[in-house]
């Protein structure tokens, strides 16, 4: 029986190889391969990112774009451990964030902007990649911006509200020969790429059925989280990972969703037919089924993958570090502290952008959940089977 809980020597071995482990590789051209967009293939070829790769630097500078909880608490910090990229730059509509920040991480006033002057970083060669993490409705307009500016863009997940945006996105991207990468800062994660690698080499056989389960008590009221025309709704927010762990679990793409359904014990909160939770039964070629459930009202966080040869269980599955599980072939538990799966996530994107490799993530993966966000909320809202 394989050990999958490897010393310390092995794990760091593991995750140093990351970025050249066959696997990944294989999985990532496979995948882009099979996207084609309005008839032509949008993975940016090695070559133009050659050409669109100014200079040659040995670490990249990032712009934040929005300083909310996820920049303040975890990109920032994790922005202080990267080794490839660092913290360049800021953008936020608050004089007063923008104070503090200066102050704290030492950015010149010359690397700061405001939402009107933005556009103006196509002019400062100090960053390289603008990094959105806005509310999700408003993502579109600023990776448009940030690459119509000559900036790579890395995007928070969910990647954008329709699947028109995303491919919108994507387009911006393409022409402007920059990069764009998604915020899915599992596939980065050790113990994720491990059970996606007993998927992908079917080490438990095929896959049955998946279960995956995402969902923390939200208590704010008046959030965009809550707010539809920002982006609201939990499908967006906590589903995107539900969906992850279906498809990744699966190691396949869903053909339909067979039934799905909304709901709220909260209606004082979650109007107009927002979603508190939202459950979903996803499948996938072959029959396989994915059960998934996304919730503002309680703490999920888990995935299952039955296997013909026994179980993997992650859980909890999604965290910011302690992803952990096992399987009949032993414990997966790779350690590291806050906010190491950021930087993981980060360095491993800018230096791909420096060596002109795809992206881990690419717009595309992004895509495809808007794609199944989508069908599940049409599948909600008509009763009805949707093909994708
Ligand atoms: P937040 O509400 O804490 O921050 C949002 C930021 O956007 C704030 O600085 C706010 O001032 C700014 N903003 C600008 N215009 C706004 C407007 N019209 N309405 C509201 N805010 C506006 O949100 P967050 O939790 O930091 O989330 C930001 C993005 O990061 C989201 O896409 C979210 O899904 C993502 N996120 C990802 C992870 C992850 O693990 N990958 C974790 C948390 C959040």
């Amino acid at each position: 029986m394989e050990n999958l809980n490897t010393d310390r020597t092995i794990y760091n071995r593991q995750v140093s190889l990351q970025t050249i482990d066959p696997i990944s590789f294989t999985s990532r051209r496979d995948v882009l391969k099979s996207i084609v967009i309005g008839g032509a293939a949008v993975l940016f070829s090695p070559h133009s990112l050659l050409a669109a790769t100014s200079g040659k630097k040995d670490r990249l500078g990032v712009a934040l774009v929005g300083l909310g909880y996820y920049s303040t608490d975890l990109l920032a910090p994790a922005l202080q451990q990267t080794k490839n990229c660092y913290l360049a730059g800021i953008v936020t509509g608050t004089p007063a964030k923008a104070e503090v920040w200066k102050k704290k991480y030492n950015i010149p006033e010359k690397n700061i902007y405001n939402y009107e002057n933005f556009d103006q970083v196509a002019n400062n060669p100090d960053i390289d990649v603008v990094y959105v993490v806005l509310p999700p409705a408003m993502h579109k307009e600023y990776v448009v911006r940030a690459a119509d500016a000559g900036k790579h863009v890395w995007c928070e997940k969910p990647m954008a509200v329709t699947e028109l945006e995303c491919r919108t996105m994507i387009d911006a991207c393409r022409k402007n020969k920059k990069a764009l990468a998604i915020g899915y800062r599992l596939h980065h994660e050790p113990n994720t790429q491990e059970y996606r690698r007993i998927v992908q080499q079917k080490l438990l056989g095929n896959v049955q059925k998946v279960s995956c389960g995402a969902g923390y008590p939200e208590n704010r009221t008046n959030h965009w989280k809550q707010n539809k025309a920002l982006g609201g709704g939990v499908l967006y927010d906590m589903g995107v990972y539900a969906i992850q762990g279906a498809r990744l679990g699966a190691g396949m793409e869903p053909v339909a969703i067979v039934s799905a359904k909304t709901s709220t014990t909260r209606p004082e909160i979650y109007k107009n037919g927002l979603d508190e939770t939202t459950e979903a039964t996803l499948e996938f070629p072959g029959g396989v089924k994915a059960d998934i459930k996304t919730s503002f009202g309680e703490d999920i966080n888990y995935l299952n993958i039955v296997c013909q040869k026994g179980e993997v269980k992650i859980a909890p599955y999604q965290p910011y570090s302690g992803v952990r599980g096992n399987s009949p072939l032993g414990e997966i538990n790779h350690p590291y502290n806050v906010p190491w799966q950021q930087a993981k996530q980060m360095d491993d994107d800018a230096l791909a952008i420096m060596q002109q490799k795809p992206m881990l993530v690419p717009g595309e993966e992004g895509l495809r959940d808007i794609r199944i966000v989508e069908a599940i909320y049409k599948s909600a809202g008509t009763g009805e089977r949707i093909t994708l």
